[in-house]
């Protein structure tokens, strides 16, 4: 490790040594190479040079977050964006690698489904409602401001107490979101011929629970109870 990385100072009494975090991380990879590859190894090789995953996962960078456990997903299933907030730039605003991603997934990858998975707790939410904190970083900053039009509607229509203000706005930014996601045009054209379907979800962290958007009824729903809720416009052509 370079010297300039040791004797970094934790802002958590419970926060590792950079050494000892590193040795963790380094430890998981040889138990992993060791213990669980060779016992999987069949599933590797049919990976090696392909892929064919089922859907695209677009979720916050949370390290609390891992859409493989949470979905019960092996290597190979899940096409996984990340970034803070679980933003999807509109089209041609920022055509960076979220938007790359999400052409790749559907146009490359032929992904028929993509889901938008905000989460309980997410810092980047409580840094919509009070920016205050993000004075010293101007690129955080900057990239949240496409959670702006989430923000905006809960408190013009909005009449949710300091308390619940984050759970709402949670999710209008996955709603606002699944709308930027309707704005390039690789998903426009597939969602249109009934080839892509997309879905907005909430993961509570605390309880497990999964709530998902239900577009026609305008509502976020339990996943379990009932049908699964969708948040796929209807389509208006056939498939060519
Ligand atoms: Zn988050």
């Amino acid at each position: 490790m370079p010297d300039r990385m040791r004797g970094v100072k934790s802002d958590s009494p419970e926060q590792e040594s950079a050494d000892d975090a590193l040795k963790r991380i380094v430890d998981g990879f040889q138990h992993f190479r060791r213990e669980v590859f060779p016992e999987q190894q069949a599933l590797f090789k049919k990976l090696a040079n392909s892929q064919r995953p089922r859907a695209m996962f677009i979720t916050c960078a949370d390290s609390r977050i891992v859409p493989e456990l949470i979905t019960q997903s092996s290597p190979g299933d899940l096409f996984v964006t990340r970034n803070v907030g679980n933003v999807v730039p509109p089209y041609g605003q920022m055509n960076g690698g979220v938007s790359s991603a999400i052409e790749y997934a559907v146009m490359a990858l032929d992904v028929q489904h993509i889901i938008v998975c905000g989460h309980s707790d997410c810092g980047a939410m409580k840094a919509v409602l009070d920016p205050a904190g993000l004075q010293r970083m101007p690129t955080v900053k900057a990239w949240l401001r496409h959670c702006e039009v989430a923000r905006s509607l809960v408190e013009q229509n909005c009449s949710c107490t300091a308390g619940e203000a984050l759970g709402v706005l949670t999710e209008e930014n996955v709603v606002a979101q699944l709308d930027h996601l309707r704005t390039h045009p690789s998903v426009a054209a597939r969602l249109a011929s009934g080839q892509l379907f997309i879905h907005g979800w909430i993961y509570n962290i605390g309880t497990s629970e999964i709530r998902a958007y239900d577009a026609e009824k305008g509502e976020f729903r339990m996943i379990g109870d009932g049908p699964l809720p969708m948040a796929t416009p209807r389509a208006r052509y056939q498939a060519s």
